[in-house]
């Protein structure tokens, strides 16, 4: 055992301690809560290792009040010359329980090499692995050259803007301040995450007339006008996405196509509280909504995107009577991929080989995460996605983190510091 690897397994039981007192601090988003709570304790627990911290709210920024402040917190520890900034980013918030639990959520309890509680795979245990990581990389190797910054931030789970987003338009991922990011989240010990497929979301409302239900043919049925949009979207845009193909290695295989969701579908009156026992009324529909989410490949552009769903609504208002719509756009997140040479992904997964004995899977993922804001508002793309948890637990009842898993992850990170800010390495 090399002395990284020594330092790192003497503090197993430091990183499981660490790992449940940040899952037991709920900080849910939404609301966005706790985030105080949580910067103060990674500050505390950040200046004893020698760590400079900033506190940073993101005001103004959705979901921001004084009731839910987005804080965030960055903390730099300059090493004895200069060099090149290693920052790890986590995200702080955790998404809703759900049900389904046999643990306690926010107990954080260790069974079977496992600690169990919502966030511990996503991100928490990474959070925590990093952590270590860079104390055990700084008791072995005090003279290092360069910077270490670890952040805690906000929001990543509803979009990232008052967490990254915010701390990129501050400047702190400034490719001048920062070289290399390596974002902790779930993606298994074993893969480089390079990026994420782009993601576009809108609302489409038809329009009708209201009427009697009993007399139909006096109105017009925003519902039948919805169905005729599905069946078009059945038709024709799940077909032509299905073949498109993309040199992302998207994981899980059936995300390397293009797909999308329909969230929901509303149409008529309000759905009534499940206590009421009144009969509905009969009127013909005069609107119905849907919310689609649509997401797309490096190959794709975002205006081809939202042009072919244009295009087959203003299809339908050529050809069907009396057809009309709103087509609004609810937000948009372009794709972002890391070159397979970029230094970070090179020196990642050169450690992986070194310490798991395997080459390193490359791999981009289904869904965003906050790369996107470091790349597209920070300009800086030598950043990747590399963490312990297991991708297919995120957000699942009874998730959990391993807790060989993160030890062996620390030891990537840490070899990936030595590698980046020890000259001789
Ligand atoms: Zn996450």
């Amino acid at each position: 055992m090399d002395a990284l690897t020594t330092a790192i397994a003497a503090r197993r039981d430091d990183l499981i301690a660490l790992t449940q007192d940040l899952i037991r601090m709920p900080t849910l988003n939404p609301p966005g809560q706790d985030y105080r709570l949580i910067c103060e304790y990674l500050e505390t627990r950040l200046k004893a290792a020698g760590f400079t911290t900033e506190l940073i709210r993101a005001h103004g920024t959705p979901g921001d009040s004084d009731t839910y402040p987005r804080w965030n917190i960055v903390a730099r520890r300059d090493g004895r010359s200069g060099g090149d900034c290693v920052h790890f980013n986590s995200h702080t918030d955790v998404v809703e329980v759900g049900n389904g639990w046999t643990k306690d959520p926010f107990g954080g309890q260790l069974a079977d090499g496992k600690i169990y509680g919502r966030g511990a795979c996503d991100m928490k245990g990474g959070l925590a692995a990093s952590i270590i990581a860079a104390e055990a990389f700084i008791a072995t190797h005090p003279d290092y050259h360069g910077a270490i910054e670890i952040s805690g931030t906000a929001d990543e789970e509803s979009g990232g803007y008052g967490g990254v987003a915010y701390l990129a338009e501050q400047g702190y991922f400034d490719p001048v301040r920062v070289q290399h990011v390596i974002i902790p989240e779930p993606l298994n010990k074993d893969r480089v995450c390079l990026g994420h497929r782009g993601g576009w979301w809108a609302e489409i409302e038809t329009f009708g007339e209201i009427a009697h239900g009993s007399m139909p043919f006096l109105g017009d049925c925003a519902v039948r006008h919805m169905g005729a949009v599905l069946t078009a979207f059945e038709e024709t845009l799940y077909p032509a996405m299905a073949a498109r193909t993309t040199d992302m290695p998207v994981v899980p295989e059936g995300a390397r196509s293009s797909t999308m969701n329909i969230n929901s579908i509303h149409g008529g009156q309000p759905e009534q509280p499940v206590d009421y026992t009144g009969l509905p009324a009969h009127c013909v529909p005069d609107s119905c909504r849907i919310v689609i989410d649509r997401r797309f490949l490096a190959e794709e552009h975002v205006d081809a995107v939202r042009g072919e769903v244009r295009d087959l609504l203003e299809g339908l208002k050529r050809d069907r009577h009396r057809f009309d719509y709103d087509l609004r756009e609810i937000n948009v997140v372009l794709p972002s991929m890391t070159d397979r040479n970029a230094p970070v992904v090179q020196t990642v997964a050169a450690e992986i080989e070194r310490h798991l004995g395997k080459p390193a899977e490359f791999v981009a993922s289904p869904g965003t995460y906050d790369q996107k804001h470091i790349d597209r508002i920070g300009k800086l793309k030598n950043c990747i996605a590399y963490g312990p948890g297991i991708l297919e637990l995120a957000h699942k009842p009874d998730e959990y983190v391993g807790v060989d898993d993160m030890l062996d992850s620390a030891n990537v990170m840490a070899g990936a510091l030595a590698r980046i800010l020890l000259p001789q390495a």
